[in-house]
């Protein structure tokens, strides 16, 4: 026998949702997704009548449907944005330059501005050459650094008061596991909240509309609504790490689907003992960039790459950083030590 919305009680159910185990029809599960979605947005207060948002997009599933939802959302719920969609290109032949081009149908598809910022315009490097350069171990931590600083610069030209991203409840879960086995007090504190304040200048607010959303139901969300989005994975992705804690997760997940929320929750209740030292955010004495050391990550990063000492911003070589600044030359011994590499 079909099985009966539990919602609306007159259409077939289609799906079981993941978060809440209640059967649906495709229609009442579009409506619960977005109102959802909606609520996060309302109780955090997340936009402000009137603002710019430039919507991070990748063409991947989680941004297609923040792209998507905002769009919905803002009109029905008249939020007064002015939405527009923002990729940045790291130069990755065979992943990126397809991808983006599903974020240009998406641009047509849902008739937003769209702007693409490059690495290779911003840093004078793409992936690719990066890659050829650091192997395949640690060009995560390259990309990681780049796209957040190309984000904002994007931001920056399009003059968006804020971004918001396609992060969700399964990427903020692995995150907050990530930061305690590193015991990374700093970003365990930031990793879950919401929305970040201006931290300087240069670097505009951000949130993450999709926080509480299950990765399995943006999945379910998207191909329902069939919506236009790209499913392959980066080629570069081995990112060990991460993906370890993903596993984990779904396994978790697998005994007990609250796991992702109470991860979650874990995370946003913990308090940090008084006294314990946190990272003082200044400005990186190049490019300006917020830091907690003279020289931000990527000027870090860019320098390495400049000077063929790739090593240089991966693991800790602040004293190096402080010689290269001020134009002191490297030992052998130190050159040797920034040079080597994983492949
Ligand atoms: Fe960049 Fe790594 Fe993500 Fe690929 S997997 S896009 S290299 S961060
Ligand atoms: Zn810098």
């Amino acid at each position: 026998m079909p099985v009966l919305c539990s919602s609306c009680a007159e259409k077939r159910a289609v799906l079981k949702r993941p978060k809440t185990a209640h059967s649906l029809c495709k229609e009442c599960f579009f409506w619960a997704f977005e109102e959802e979605v909606h609520q996060t947005i309302v109780s955090a207060q997340l936009f402000k009548h009137g603002e710019t948002v430039g919507i991070g997009a990748s063409g991947g599933k989680d941004s297609t449907v923040l792209a998507h939802i905002m769009k919905v959302l803002n009109e029905r719920y008249n939020y007064g944005l002015k939405l527009l969609l923002l990729s940045v290109d790291e130069g990755i032949t065979g992943y990126r330059d397809d991808s983006l081009e599903t974020v240009k149908r998406n641009q047509q598809q849902y008739e937003l501005p769209l702007k693409i910022v490059s690495y290779e315009e911003l840093y004078g490097w793409t992936m690719d050459a990066i890659v050829k350069q650091v192997g395949l171990k640690n060009n995560c931590t390259f990309c990681g650094v780049f796209r957040r600083q190309a984000l904002d610069r994007g931001a920056m030209m399009l003059k968006v008061d804020k971004i918001c991203t396609g992060h969700n409840a399964d990427d903020v879960a692995e995150t907050v596991l990530m930061n305690v086995l590193r015991g990374d007090i700093a970003r365990l504190r930031r990793c879950t909240a919401i929305s970040t304040a201006s931290e300087g200048e240069g670097v505009v607010p951000r949130c993450k509309p999709l926080k509480y959303a299950y990765e399995k139901e943006i999945v379910l969300y998207a191909y329902f609504k069939k919506l236009d989005y790209f499913s392959t994975e980066c080629i570069y992705s081995p990112n060990a790490y991460r993906g370890h804690a993903r596993t984990f997760l779904k396994d978790l997940e697998a005994v007990r689907p609250s796991a992702i929320m109470d991860v979650i929750h874990s995370g946003e209740n913990l308090s940090v003992r008084e006294g314990v030292k946190m990272p003082v955010q200044g400005t990186c004495s190049r490019c300006g960039y917020i830091s907690s050391q003279a020289l931000c990550k990527s000027c870090v990063l860019l320098e390495g790459l400049n000077r063929g000492l790739p090593r240089l911003g991966i693991g800790k070589h602040h004293r190096l950083h402080r010689k290269i600044l001020s134009q002191q030359p490297l030992t052998q011994v130190e050159e040797r030590k920034l040079k080597a590499v994983d492949f």
